[in-house]
């Protein structure tokens, strides 16, 4: 079969093979730790199960309007106002299948052969691939480990050119759970402004911050820079509400109207009665995500505890997301020569999934998810412990 060249440009999302990897082994019996998994543990907000299954129970089940349906719009740019002083209207929310979906039909809409896109890195695994599907060149700016994988302004604004349409910010950061601070955010977008370049700000993890850190939202920026500003956001992480599949952009209209259109042709609306629940849990859920997020708060100091006892590895603490990017170079010798090696033998030999750094562009790193309980983060801790007592 003659594929097209397109697809050929991307490969498999790495994330999902390891959970499919996983899911086999599991099959077999086998008692694996899922450490790979970007995917909260926790039931959905009873309250959006809720209003799902009233909204099939009264028949919720056709085509809505292809943007979403008003009340959730309308109160996705109700939320965004009150937060962050958005100048946002119910017109100018796309809802999505997923953050992903956000993301996709983003990337379509600005990216044409020959652009470039910048990014921080290392990054979420379907940046790059996205951006070179629709076409655009990815250019990577790194972050380092040694402060915390802080995304600064200075580097991203160097890396801007003629070419570049879009910056995009991923803050709290999936792999790392770096952050960028309100002052570098608007270096950057005041970058992108002069130049006529979009910054998409994915916020999929800004809930997700500890030690008292907020991480703000590029969305206070929006009023001063409409034409600049386009926030990403998911229902994903925050609700544990991942197999629903909703998430949003929010941001200047031409861009919004635009992913829409292509959206249109694409999946046209998200699932009609999963959206009544998305709007229960944006209205009435608040608790919900606050229990949520003190638990993964003491999963995370669980964690970096117990990763501070490995000897030859080093994590800076996650200042968001629910992940640690453990730098484990150091260890990678012998038949551990790559965190791949790393990763596959830890899953085949303790049965324990983690994800290694090559999937975000790190040949140094390796992620470990701690959205799983406490109890599972202390068994497989102990089995990563075992597993370096060998190698
Ligand atoms: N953006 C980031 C940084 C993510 O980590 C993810 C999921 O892992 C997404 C977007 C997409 O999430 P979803 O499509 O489930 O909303």
């Amino acid at each position: 079969m003659q594929l097209s060249g397109r697809v050929d440009r991307i490969r498999e999302s790495a994330t999902l093979r390891v959970s499919r990897r996983a899911l086999e082994l599991r099959r077999q019996g086998v008692p694996v730790i899922d450490f790979g998994a970007g995917e909260p543990d926790f039931d959905s907000p009873a309250i959006a199960v809720e209003a799902a299954r009233l909204a099939l129970a009264q028949g919720f089940t056709r085509y809505t309007a292809n943007n979403g349906i008003p009340e959730l719009r309308e109160a996705l740019a109700e939320r965004y106002r009150a937060a962050f002083g958005t100048p946002w209207t119910a017109a100018d929310v796309l809802v999505t299948v997923g953050g992903k979906g956000a993301l996709f039909e983003s990337s379509l809409a600005l990216f044409d052969d020959g652009t470039e896109v910048v990014l921080h890195t290392p990054a979420w695994v379907s940046f790059v691939e996205q951006i070179r599907f629709a076409g655009a060149r990815p250019v990577e700016v790194p972050t380092s480990g040694a402060d915390g994988f802080a995304i600064h302004a200075e580097p991203l604004v160097a890396a801007l050119s003629e070419r570049t349409r879009a910056v995009i910010l991923n803050s709290p950061c999936n792999p790392t759970g770096g952050v960028i601070s309100p002052a570098e955010r608007r270096k950057v977008v005041e970058a992108c402004a002069k130049r006529g370049i979009v910054v998409l700000s994915d916020e999929t993890y800004e809930r997700f911050a500890y030690d008292g850190f907020e991480p703000g939202s590029a969305a206070s920026l929006a009023a001063e820079f409409p034409d600049t500003v386009a926030v990403i956001g998911s229902f994903s992480k925050t609700y544990a509400m991942t197999g629903w599949r909703l998430g949003y952009l929010l941001g200047p209209r031409e861009l919004v109207d635009a992913a829409a259109r292509i959206q249109s042709h694409a999946t046209s609306n998200p699932t009609s009665f999963a959206m009544k629940g998305a709007l229960a849990a944006l209205v009435g859920a608040e608790a919900d995500v606050v229990a949520m997020i003190a638990e993964y708060a003491a999963r995370r100091d669980l964690l970096l505890a117990r990763l501070a006892r490995l000897p030859g590895i080093r994590c800076a603490a996650p200042r968001g997301a629910f992940y640690a990017f453990p730098d484990v170079s150091q260890r990678l010798t012998g038949d551990l020569a790559t965190p791949t090696d790393f990763a596959e033998r830890l899953l085949e030999e303790e049965a324990v999934a983690i994800v290694a750094g090559e999937a975000f562009g790190s040949d140094r790193h390796v992620r470990i998810s701690f959205a799983c309980s406490r109890q599972a983060l202390t068994e497989g801790m102990d089995r990563i412990e075992r597993f370096l007592a060998r190698h």
